[in-house]
């Protein structure tokens, strides 16, 4: 039945239904699909047809692409003007087009150019770099790339191996996708462990590394020469990345940092736009909705007024609820009160239920914490790290009482001291690695256009 009809007789919802069956039937090797453009809206098809395959995103304009559409039986997806459909639909996609693909090809152009284009990147990407090629000096696109690699990366701090197997990936898979966590240090992370199990898991020829500069400057440099895909950016980069990248999203400009960059560039190729944005308060939000903990009008303190504390208040506000910072250094806590207040407030934001942020964020010392009585407690300071130590000291330990959800940021050790006396006085305990897990999962997403489930990341980091 030709397209149109199914839309006319069922409708797009049974279409849709009938692409992602077809989509996750396709013969797993030797052959060449064509998609229409909302097939990876789904992130379940963006996963299938990733699977160890390349995907080409045909960019076109907006006005080519109605040149070229106008005269067929397309149906209509919205009440639109057909020309303006066009364009609300590409812009509408666009992030979902970039995430989905190995690969943007400019098809503005004649077809026989775009072909070749095509052509010559998959002869590129399956063709290994040898030592010998390296040694002679060749220029095709594979050695440019090693080259690029090995001169940004070569005396990066690395866990042991952990540059050859970068080394040894990209003379295997010369175009292949490279992401990696930049910050100083950054060799404890357990992202690239993280992302390379899942990449092998989810068939997605990619390579997740260490990138530890001394400037955050060097960071972006090194993203656009080498044309990484992705940087996941951690201390203490996440301010001071962001005079380097071209855009950032809303929330990252609320909250003032950035953790994912993504690059719209080319593995192959300079002019790629760095887009950064902000999924830290994704793994404060995410956990605490999981969880089934009633946040909106509630009373919730956050312990700390650094980078981690900013996505909690951001997470918090935008779920509605009555938020105060509390700090050893008070001041650092009005100033991030006083931030928060002006872009959600003053800025007009809107809750995660699309009514706007309301309730100001309120600041004081952490003896305020006994006051408030909070209904939710997020600790976002680094007290914890050491098993005796609490951020909720004596004093304020009569807000630990039943009903409380208690989230604690820190991650190592997965149960604190904070979390084990909270359980003990009967509150709802949220581990720090939920944050992890839901900010990487957010990631992958919007890196690769795959939705990995959250046990599933447990599971591996486990
Ligand atoms: P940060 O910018 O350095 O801020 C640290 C905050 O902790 C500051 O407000 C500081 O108070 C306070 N603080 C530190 N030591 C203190 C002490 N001995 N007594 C009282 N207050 C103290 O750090 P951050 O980047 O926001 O990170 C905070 C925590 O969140 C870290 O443990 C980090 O590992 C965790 N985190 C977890 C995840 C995750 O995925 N789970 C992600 C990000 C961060 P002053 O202002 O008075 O100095």
């Amino acid at each position: 039945m030709p397209i149109e009809e199914i839309f006319k007789e069922y409708g797009e919802a049974h279409f849709r239904n009938l692409e992602r069956e077809v989509i996750a039937t396709l013969p797993e090797s030797d052959c060449v699909v064509a998609t229409g453009g909302g097939c990876v809206q789904s992130a379940e098809n963006a996963a299938n047809l990733r699977h160890d395959s390349l995907v080409f995103f045909l960019d076109v304009s907006p006005d080519v692409s109605y040149g070229r559409i106008s005269e067929s039986s397309r149906p209509a997806l919205t009440d639109k003007d057909p020309v303006d459909e066009v364009k609300y639909l590409i812009n509408l996609r666009y992030p979902a087009y970039l995430r989905s693909s190995d690969f943007r090809i400019d098809a503005d152009r004649e077809s026989e150019a775009v072909a070749d284009e095509i052509i010559r990147i998959i002869a590129d990407a399956a063709t290994p770099v040898s030592d010998s090629d390296i040694a002679a000096g060749e220029d095709s696109a594979g050695v440019l790339r090693y080259r690029k690699v090995m001169s940004s990366f070569s005396g990066v701090p690395m866990p042991e191996k952990k540059s050859e197997q970068l080394f040894s990936y990209v003379k295997k898979h010369p175009l292949g996708s490279i992401c990696a966590i930049a910050g100083r240090p950054s060799g404890h992370s357990r992202t690239p462990y993280l992302f390379n199990t899942v990449f092998e898991r989810y068939g997605i020829t990619a390579h997740c590394t260490y990138l530890e500069k001394e400037t955050a400057g060097e960071v972006a440099d090194t993203v656009r020469s080498c044309g990484l895909r992705a940087v996941s950016v951690t201390i203490p980069f996440k301010e001071d990345i962001i005079p380097y990248l071209d855009e950032i999203n809303e929330d990252a400009r609320a909250i003032g940092a950035v953790n994912t960059v993504f690059n719209t560039g080319n593995t192959c190729g300079a002019g790629g736009r760095l887009i950064g944005s902000n999924t830290d308060w994704y793994g404060v939000m995410k956990p605490l909705v999981a969880s089934g903990v009633r946040v909106k009008s509630k009373k919730a303190a956050v312990i700390g007024a650094g980078g981690a504390s900013r996505a909690a208040v951001y997470a918090l506000m935008k779920l509605g609820a009555d938020v105060t910072v509390v700090n050893r250094t008070v001041e650092r806590a009005e100033k991030l009160a006083a931030d928060m207040n002006a872009s959600l407030i003053e800025g007009g934001c809107l809750q995660t239920d699309g009514k706007p942020v309301e309730i100001p964020c309120k600041a004081g010392g952490t003896d305020m914490l006994r006051e408030i009585m909070p209904d939710i407690i997020i600790n976002a300071t680094s007290i914890g790290m050491r098993a005796e130590d609490t951020p909720v000291d004596r004093e304020n330990r009569v807000c630990l009482r039943k009903g409380v959800c208690v989230f604690d940021l820190v991650y190592t050790p997965p149960v604190t001291r904070l979390l084990f006396e909270a359980r003990t006085a009967g509150c709802t305990v949220i581990s720090g690695v939920e944050m992890f897990v839901y900010q990487a999962a957010e990631q992958l997403f919007r890196y690769f256009g795959i939705r990995v489930d959250a046990d599933e990341i447990r599971n591996i980091l486990r």
